[in-house]
This record gives structure tokens, C-alpha cells and sequence, in this order.
């Protein structure tokens, strides 16, 4: 017998499987990782698949060493699902596979944890004999009346009862009244938790009719469904019950999220109602805990499973359902090779393994709610808050008026009237500030106009530190003269906007000095419990004001917030990116859902120097449908996705001449590609050698070639030739192919 076999190598050379000699009974399976001889080396690899026979001459077939696990580590339905991302990201399959099991089992990086146990040797009816011939011994006589139950103790709980308990733990097993093993412990990251008895509160009557249309769908393994439902209006209830049913089924199901660490309430309220049978994978997880997690839902002993874009991998044998809760979040969308959107692996694992998706969020991404809207998936709504709670009343405060009425500071007198009311009252606040704008644009601040290239609809960038003091267009490379002055209403007060969150921070500790304030950024929450930290601090009531980026518009619920204050809404609307109108509007809608979750309604104050701009007004009336159809059409009109493929190539090196000279290669090669196929050259609409408007990330100088294409299947064709001269290796640089990527910044 032979085993086809896919070492743990990612190189060109070695991606194929390479055969095997299985030796005379030792029993393997599929997907079972095993030890084999490799050149002059032991390496790591997966069995995909068995043969009677083999091309290797005898002499030189060797044989397998050993198996890794008894049992097979990457499921059949993983295994098919990892040849198929290989297939569609041209990388070799050992690359995908390592998306299937967690970083440390491979290299044996993790072990399983043992720890001494110690349970009875002889039947219960003979303890009290034995008992009584200790003798003189107390410890001994106590140890086993505490072993009488006939259970495995661990050795540490009885130190707690009797103290220094080994030598007479020794002397009862040389006795043989005793028997010490080892025994599997499973690391449980915050352990189960109490499991409160929480009762079920009664369903709303939407709740209820979206149960209504995706349970029978799921008993019947199918349905693939988008639930665009309001901030507040009780999303996570709904997941809870279908997630109740599925174990009722004696299937597994998974919620996927965008951030664990964000989602603290999620996993609580999962821990809370579904106890030891939930799993929770995710980054921060020591390595031990990560693995014994994934062991759990190996085994089946977990079979709901919580977690970030990677948990979309996890082994569940018996997959009923998968929920993608927030699903217009960028996370969901890997970054580094191989690239995959959790989204698409979730659709494909329902589809082969008969389970049902569901997509949720308050604000869907426009390119799912395309999807719904062409039949791709059935729409449910949930218009409403629960326990009719009203939205929260949003006003828009124009800054142009502050400027002109001589106000020069961050907050505005709406803004400042409100905080101060809201602190009186001791409520809690919270106030955002996206200070990705680093690499600024140019706004004026008397009218609001803000400097735009004229081709892209995309604000121009601003190149300060060591640039050219001009405007560049990150899409098509168009550069404009920095003006002085406003181009349309001739004020001085045209300039780039810089402040960030720790700017808001100071001035709130200058006007509220004796308010608690929490500041959550990059840089505050760095550490495995920097965000659960500054989180309480904020739910206990300590703080009472909490300072953040877009981090701190994700699903929190805090009912004690009553005023959510936007400190410049133009930040994310004109970042250089297509795509930032629609992350305003998710951002707005998502932060003023932050707002009045508890009993007293919530306020929420915009401030914009574009107060009519559409997306600004759609978002003060949490109008989707109205932001969806003008963004929609935008994009057709000026020609982004779904309407066409942006992609890049992106070189960065340590020197930054390294990596322009590898992108002036890279795109003198593509030039060449599209002269020679005539249909490519068609497809592609643009390309550009540029540098990102982040130059340097990391410690490292980027450059890219930039493109945008039609959507056709020959600009596939196009796409593969460029991820395969993604993988050639370049001199002193590493090169990404990106599709369709979460930022072109
Ligand atoms: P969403 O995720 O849709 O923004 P949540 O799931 O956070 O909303 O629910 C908002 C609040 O309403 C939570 O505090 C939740 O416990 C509560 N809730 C949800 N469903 C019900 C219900 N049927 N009855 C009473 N309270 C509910
Ligand atoms: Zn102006
Ligand atoms: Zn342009």
C-alpha cells in the first residue's frame, strides 16, 4: 500500500505529493498528518490519498515514519476545500492546508497537556478495610476517603485538601490500593464561565418571522440568507435560537466575528446560554488554548464555535449552519497569502456540506446586498428595535458655521452643550474619531469643498513629509498644485486635516478634568488584554467617556451610552479610496447604533464641513436603501466593483530603491503581457506604477502596480499570469498580488 503525500514545503519544486511506502500495519486515514523522510530530512506532511501501486522504482520508494495524530487532522471536506483555494489562488496546496490547522501543531510547537491523576485501585467495598490498616496514618486514611468515589482526582486539587500528599500517594500505590496516571487536561481560555440560566426573552415579531423562514430551510440543510436588521433590533437573539436548533440536530454550528476582542458580549452571551459545547478560536489565544480548543471541535465535544475569519476553518464534522455576523466588515478578508474572504469559504462550506449561511448586519456591504438583490440570497428584515426603542435622534452640525461664528476648536458648541449635559446627568459618552486620515486630504473649512481628481471621484492626496508638497490621485496618477486658497469660495481656510484621537483626549481632559476618559486606538490596545481591559473600565463606569477610531463602532452594547459624538465625519469620507463612502456610511450607522441601547434614548451629534453631502444625509436618516442605490450607481458610473477588479502588486522592501526598482520591473513585465495578448490589453482599463499613499508600513518602503479591469473571464486568464509573477522571486523584495483588496492604501 501507498500513501500520496503533500509535505510542509511551500516552494515551486515541491508542489506536488510525492508517494510513500505505508509500513506493514500501521493503520492511516486521509488527511492524517504524518513524519516522513525527506532528502536528508524529516518533514511534516498530510496523506491525500491511498494507491495499490506507484512509479517509484521499489529501491527508491521510502517509507513513512510515523503518524502525527491517531486520527486525521484535516477533514475530508477541509482537504477538498483546501485543493480547491489552491487551485484558485495558483499557490501550492501545502500552503492552503496550513490554513486548516492552527500555527503551532505544525513542527509540534504545541503539545497535549498532561497532568498527574490518581484514583482508586481496588473496589469501593475495600476501602474501609484499607482504611482501617493505615494505621497511625491520617493523611493517608483521608486520601482515600477522598478517593473513595472510584474518580480520576487530579493530584493538585487533593494539595489542596491534604497537604505534601505524594509520598502517601506513593506508599498507597506500592500498596497497590491506588493507581497515579497522567491524564489530558484541555486549556480553556477564560474557562466556561458561570452557565447562567438565562430564560429565553419572548421573540419580537420580526425575530420571530425570520425564524420563521430560516428554520425549515435549515432543517433541510439549505438556504443561503442575508439579514439586514438594525442596530439594536436583536440580531444576536435570533443566531442564538437558530444556533439552539442545530445542537438539537446534533449538528455543529459556527458564528463568525469580526474581532473577538470587540465582540466580548457575543461570546459571554454564547458562553452563558450554551456552556462547555461552545468554542471559542481566536488570535489572542495562547498556543496551548488555541490548540485544545480546535481539539474540542475535532473531537465533537464543541459544536458551536465562535470566532474570527480563521474559525471558518474549523473542523466541525457536521456542519448545520454558519452565521457572519457584521458581514460588511473588512477583517473577513485576509491580507496575507493565501488570500481568501471568510464570506466565500462560509458559502462554499454550506453549499458542500448541506449547512445553512446566514449573513448579518445592520449596514451590508454593498456587494452582498447586490448579491440579495439579484436572488443570490433570500433578504430578511428586521427594521425595528427591540421593545420598540426609538433610533437615536442624530443632529448634523455644519463646522463651516463654527468657523464663521470664530469657534476654532475640535468640538462644536452642539457638541460641547451636549457632553456637558450628558455629564452632568452622570450618563456615559462615547466619541469617534478615525484618524486613519493621516495622509491627508485637502478640505477647505470656510465651504467644504474638498480637492477631488477630476477622473477618479476619489479626494487627492496630500503628499507632506518628504514628498512634493502637491495632490496626487492614487488611482489614475494625476497630480494638482496644493492652492492656497479655496478654488471655489476664495477662503484662506483650505487646508489637510490631521488631529487624532490622542488630540481629543487632551482637549476632553482640558474642558472635563474631572471625567474618567478611555482612549482606544492602535496604540492603546496593543497586549492579549489590552481591549478587555480599557473595555471594562469603561462598562464598569469608571470612565465615562470612551475615545476611539472606527474600532470602537463595532457591536459593543453598552446600555449607560446615551451620546455619541462624531468628531469629523470628513475623515473617512474622503480618504483616498473608493470605497470610503461606503465605510462612512457603515461607520456613522454603526457608531450612532452605539447610542440610547438602554432606556433612555440615545443622541448622536455628526460633526461635517459637508453637511449635504448624500452620504452624510443618508446616514443621519440610517437610510440603507437610499445609500445603497446611490453608491451602487456611483460605482457603475465611475466604474469600481462589482462593476470591475481592482488588483494590485505590491512590493515592499527594507530599501526603499529595492522596491521601486522591483515595481518598475514588475510593471515593464506586465506591459509586456499586454502587448503580446491583445484580449487582455482589452479588459484592463487601467494601469499604474505608483507609491501607495502609505509609503512605508512596518519598517518597510512599498510601491505597486496598480489595475483596474472589466469583469470577463479572460481577465481571469489576466489575474492568474499576474499572481504567478507575484510568486517569482524578486531581489531584495517580497511581492503580494492583491484582488480586489480591503484598502489600495
Ligand atoms: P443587534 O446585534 O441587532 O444590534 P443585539 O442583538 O445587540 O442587537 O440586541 C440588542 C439588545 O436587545 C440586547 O441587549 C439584547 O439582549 C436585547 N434583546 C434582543 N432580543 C430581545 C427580545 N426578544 N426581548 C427583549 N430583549 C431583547
Ligand atoms: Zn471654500
Ligand atoms: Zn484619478
Amino acid at each position: 500500500m501507498y500513501a500520496q503525500v503533500i509535505v510542509d514545503i511551500v516552494h515551486e519544486n515541491v508542489a506536488h505529493t510525492f508517494s510513500y511506502l505505508v509500513p506493514e500495519g500501521m493503520e492511516l486515514s486521509v488527511g492524517q498528518r504524518v513524519e516522513a523522510p525527506f532528502g536528508r530530512m524529516v518533514k511534516e506532511g498530510v496523506i491525500v490519498g491511498f494507491s495499490e501501486s506507484c512509479d517509484v522504482p521499489p529501491e527508491k520508494i521510502r517509507s513513512i515514519r510515523a503518524p502525527l495524530e491517531d486520527y486525521a487532522a484535516i477533514l475530508p471536506q477541509l482537504l477538498t476545500l483546501a485543493q480547491r483555494m489552491a487551485e484558485n489562488a495558483h499557490c501550492p496546496l501545502a500552503e492552503t492546508l496550513r490554513l486548516m490547522l492552527p500555527a503551532e501543531m505544525r513542527g509540534g510547537r504545541v503539545q497535549v497537556k498532561q497532568q498527574p491523576v490518581v484514583r482508586l485501585a481496588i473496589p469501593e467495598a475495600e476501602v474501609d478495610g484499607a482504611i482501617a490498616a493505615q494505621g497511625r496514618s491520617q493523611k493517608r486514611r483521608m486520601l482515600l476517603n477522598l478517593l473513595r468515589d472510584g474518580e480520576a482526582h487530579p493530584v493538585s486539587d487533593l494539595k489542596l485538601l491534604v497537604r505534601d500528599p505524594l509520598e502517601a500517594l506513593h506508599q498507597l500505590e506500592e500498596a497497590g490500593l491506588v493507581r497515579l496516571t497522567q491524564q489530558e487536561v484541555l486549556r480553556r481560555p477564560g474557562g466556561d464561565g458561570p452557565e447562567e440560566h438565562v430564560p429565553d426573552p419572548p421573540l419580537t415579531p420580526y425575530q420571530q418571522e425570520v425564524l420563521d423562514v430560516v428554520l425549515p430551510e435549515m432543517r433541510r440543510g439549505q438556504g443561503r440568507f442575508l439579514l439586514h436588521g438594525v442596530t439594536g433590533s436583536g440580531k444576536t437573539e435570533v443566531f442564538i435560537r437558530l444556533v439552539r436548533e442545530v445542537l438539537k440536530s446534533g449538528k455543529a454550528a459556527m458564528i463568525l466575528v469580526p474581532e473577538i476582542a470587540l465582540t466580548p458580549q457575543m461570546v459571554s452571551w454564547f458562553r452563558a446560554r450554551f456552556g462547555a459545547v461552545a468554542a471559542v478560536l481566536h488570535s489572542r489565544l495562547s498556543a496551548g488554548e488555541r490548540f485544545d480548543e480546535w481539539r474540542r471541535i475535532r473531537r465533537g465535544e464543541a459544536r458551536v464555535v465562535i470566532g474570527a475569519r480563521s474559525a471558518v476553518f474549523a473542523p466541525c464534522e457536521n456542519l448545520g449552519l454558519i452565521v457572519v455576523d457584521e458581514e460588511h466588515e473588512s477583517t473577513y478578508l485576509s491580507d496575507r497569502h493565501p488570500r481568501y474572504d471568510a464570506r466565500d469559504v462560509a458559502a462554499w462550506r454550506c453549499e458542500t456540506e448541506g449547512a445553512t449561511l446566514l449573513l448579518a448586519s445592520a449596514t451590508p456591504s454593498i456587494l452582498s446586498f447586490a448579491k440579495a438583490q439579484r436572488g443570490d440570497y433570500t433578504l430578511l428584515e428586521m427594521p425595528y428595535r427591540v421593545g420598540n426603542r426609538p433610533m437615536p435622534e442624530v443632529t448634523v452640525v455644519d463646522m463651516r458655521q463654527e468657523i464663521e461664528a470664530g469657534n476654532r476648536s475640535i468640538f462644536s458648541g452642539a457638541l460641547l452643550t451636549k457632553l456637558r449635559e450628558c455629564m452632568q446627568k452622570g450618563e456615559q459618552a462615547m466619541l469617534l474619531m478615525n484618524r486613519r486620515g493621516y495622509n491627508s486630504f485637502v478640505s477647505c473649512r470656510s465651504c467644504g469643498l474638498t480637492m477631488k481628481c477630476p477622473n477618479c471621484d476619489v479626494a487627492l492626496t496630500y503628499h507632506m513629509a518628504g514628498g512634493d508638497g502637491r495632490l496626487h490621485c492614487h488611482y489614475c496618477g494625476h497630480v494638482a498644485d496644493t492652492p492656497t486658497t479655496c478654488p471655489s469660495c476664495a477662503s484662506r481656510y483650505i487646508r489637510f486635516f490631521g488631529a487624532g484621537t490622542q488630540k481629543v483626549e487632551e482637549e476632553l481632559h482640558r474642558l472635563f478634568p474631572d471625567v474618567n476618559i478611555v482612549r482606544m486606538d492602535i496604540d492603546t490596545t496593543s497586549g492579549k488584554e489590552g481591549h478587555a481591559k480599557l473595555l471594562d473600565e469603561f462598562r464598569s463606569g469608571r470612565a465615562r467617556i470612551l475615545v476611539g477610531t472606527q474600532m470602537i463602532a463595532k457591536g459593543l452594547d453598552f446600555p449607560k451610552v446615551t451620546l455619541v459624538g462624531v468628531v469629523a465625519a470628513d475623515m473617512t469620507l474622503n480618504l483616498p479610496d473608493y470605497r470610503s463612502r461606503e465605510r462612512t456610511f457603515q461607520l456613522l450607522t454603526q457608531v450612532a447604533g452605539r447610542a440610547g441601547r438602554g432606556v433612555i434614548p440615545g443622541e448622536v451629534v455628526i460633526q461635517t464641513y459637508k453637511p449635504e453631502d448624500e452620504i452624510i444625509v443618508a446616514s443621519a436618516a440610517q437610510d440603507y436603501r437610499a445609500f445603497f442605490e446611490m453608491e451602487f450607481s456611483r460605482r457603475r458610473t465611475a466604474l469600481y466593483p462589482p462593476f470591475t477588479i481592482m488588483a494590485r502588486l505590491l512590493v515592499e522592501s527594507p530599501a526603499e530603491l529595492s522596491a521601486q526598482r522591483a515595481a518598475t520591473a514588475l510593471h515593464a513585465r506586465c506591459q509586456g503581457l499586454l502587448e503580446s495578448h491583445p484580449a487582455w490589453k482589452r479588459r484592463t482599463l487601467m494601469m499604474l506604477l505608483d507609491q501607495p499613499s502609505v509609503k512605508v508600513l512596518r519598517g518597510k518602503s512599498r510601491w505597486h502596480v496598480m489595475f483596474k479591469l472589466l469583469v470577463h473571464r479572460e481577465t481571469e486568464e489576466f489575474v492568474a499570469a499576474l499572481t504567478d509573477l507575484a510568486r517569482e522571486p524578486a531581489e531584495g523584495a517580497e511581492v503580494y498580488f492583491e484582488y480586489n483588496p480591503t484598502t489600495m492604501m
